[in-house]
């Protein structure tokens, strides 16, 4: 009994020590509070009664949650009060930057929950990508909408200009082939469409073969080569021959032609196209460069994304659907690899992608420009 009861006096002892001499930074909180709120993803934050910060978390202080030992944010400060009072759970979402100019959204669910009587514990977890995420959906959603109307809408007027012009030949054939090129870019966004939601829900790894970029560069220019013919475009390749990549060959073709389509497309006539192959590091890189328009620096970024078109108009007597641009993102991203865009205003434009290079026989140094993949030059007149 004796030496139970040592044992006991020794272990309250030390107990009563470690109370004497508490942690400085967490001097009310429960003990293991803070390794549990450490371990936890959300940002967290305890206040006392006198809406003190105990303890916050290097996330919470991150997200400017606390400043000099208070809470920043009013409306969790109104929520911290009510919780105190009414001893119940609530939750909220804020956005803590919303107030400070720059800087990318910071959307934050917060949780606020009794930790002791005195104490409040704050959780907040960053919603910011999942709220990007329902945004640019939601906008997807209503672009589609429009993109899709504006054609059908074209349509059904045409077929009632149709009926009314059944005594006159010349319009109906007039009104026809309008309907025609309204059906076919109708035809090309579903088709684009379709294309697109595919890419985003691909594995590439999963059916991924050796694809050679000579094959690439060739399919990509058959595709173009009516428009480049009509164009009188002076459609050249050149770089390296024998570069490999590991991929989807389609995606990579779809990639290109989008990219020459666009050279074609922005471009005056009996101007040049260059598309190119190189071994840069351990990636390869193609080309596509043109003499045409150009694109702003401010447009540069945004034309990869879905439906954005610098202008509206110049694209749609095109053909343009305003999705190329984000295709070629997404089998870049497919492949582990990006696209970058270099242009000039009036002078032209270049847009590279870059992908990992496979391992694969070494390729030809080809640099002279003078150099064409044979085919190409029935294209040229
Ligand atoms: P679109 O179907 O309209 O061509 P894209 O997604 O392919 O859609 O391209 C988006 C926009 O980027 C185009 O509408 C055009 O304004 C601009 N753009 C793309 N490529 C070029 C280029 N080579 N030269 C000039 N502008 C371009």
């Amino acid at each position: 009994m004796l030496v139970g009861a040592g044992g006991l006096l020794a272990f309250r002892l030390s107990e009563r020590e470690q109370l004497a001499e508490p942690d400085p930074v967490e001097p009310l909180l429960p003990p293991g509070a803070t390794a549990v709120l450490s371990a936890l993803r959300s940002g967290s934050v305890v206040v006392d009664a006198a809406e003190a910060v105990v303890w916050a978390s290097t996330t919470a202080y991150g997200w400017g949650l606390v400043r000099d030992g208070r809470l920043t944010d009013e409306e969790i400060v109104r929520t911290v009060r009510t919780v105190r009072s009414s001893g119940e759970v609530a939750t909220l979402d804020v956005e803590p930057r919303k107030r400070r100019r720059g800087g990318p959204r910071l959307l934050l669910s917060v949780r606020v929950a009794p930790l002791t009587s005195d104490l409040v514990v704050v959780l907040a977890e960053d919603r910011s990508e999942l709220a990007r995420v329902d945004d640019v959906r939601r906008d997807f959603v209503a672009n589609v909408s429009h993109e899709l109307k504006t054609p059908v809408g074209a349509l059904s007027l045409l077929a009632e200009a149709v009926e009314g012009a059944a005594e006159d030949p010349a319009a109906v054939l007039r009104f026809a082939s309008r309907m025609q090129h309204e059906a076919a870019r109708l035809s090309s966004m579903v088709n684009e469409l379709i294309e697109l939601s595919r890419l985003q829900n691909d594995d590439v790894g999963a059916h991924s073969t050796l694809v050679p970029i000579d094959d690439v560069i060739a399919d990509g220019c058959d595709f173009v080569r009516t428009a480049v013919a009509a164009k009188q475009i002076d459609l050249r390749a050149t770089g390296e021959h024998g570069l490999v990549v590991e991929g989807v060959r389609e995606q990579l073709v779809t990639a290109l032609r989008n990219l020459l389509d666009n050279a074609v497309n922005y471009s005056p006539e009996r101007t040049r196209v260059v598309v190119a192959a190189h071994a840069v590091e351990d990636r390869v890189e193609i080309s596509v460069a043109d003499q045409g328009i150009g694109i702003t620096e401010a447009d540069q970024t945004r034309v990869f994304e879905r439906f954005y078109r610098v202008d509206p108009a110049r694209s749609r007597a095109t053909g343009g659907t305003g999705l190329g641009l984000s295709i070629v993102k997404h089998v870049c991203a497919n492949h582990g690899g990006d696209v970058v865009v270099w242009s000039a205003e009036g002078s032209g434009s270049t847009f590279t992608l870059r992908l990992p290079a496979a391992t694969a026989p070494p390729a030809t140094p080809m640099d002279d420009p003078s150099t064409l993949i044979p085919p190409l030059r029935k294209v040229v007149p």
